[in-house]
């Protein structure tokens, strides 16, 4: 029977053999990737989940609700008195937030694309790491606010 051939554990700077991806001191890194992994993978099922939702013959349907009282009109352009057909209609509370308002007509607003982009912006600024697709880091620029 041939021997598995031992390679260097995976860690930097660690010099055991192993014959796995980490030596017996640090088989605890490959856990720790798993449950990274683990952490991905509910990220993308929470994707697909809202990608699926946004195919849906319901959000069609709230969607068309929300444009008709909207008059089919930004909101947002409105206020500046300005006339511009919506495309998208977003959650006021963006649906990672709050899935159960996903179909509340109050949580929907029409807006054209630009404004829509802006508020997507807003979104991730505000929620953060639970909204945005990747974890946000922490922003250095703030680390002095609370000093
Ligand atoms: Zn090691
Ligand atoms: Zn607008």
């Amino acid at each position: 029977m041939p021997v598995k051939p031992k390679r260097p554990c995976s860690k930097p700077g660690c010099r055991n053999l192993t014959e796995g991806r980490y030596c017996e001191d640090h088989a605890h890194l490959a856990e720790m990737s798993r449950k990274e992994r683990h952490k991905r993978y509910d990220e993308q099922q929470r994707d697909k989940k809202a990608a699926a939702f946004y195919r849906s013959v319901e959000w069609e349907r709230a969607r068309e609700q929300a444009l008709i009282r909207d008059h089919g009109l930004c909101q947002d352009c409105l206020l500046d008195q300005r006339i511009t057909p919506a495309v998208p209609v977003d959650h006021i509370i963006p649906i990672r937030i709050r899935w159960d308002l996903r179909l509340t007509l109050s949580n929907l607003r029409s807006l054209c694309n630009w404004h829509h982009a802006i508020k997507t912006a807003a979104d991730k600024r505000k929620y953060g790491g639970c909204y945005a697709l990747k974890p946000t880091h922490i922003n250095p620029q703030r680390k002095g606010d609370s000093e």
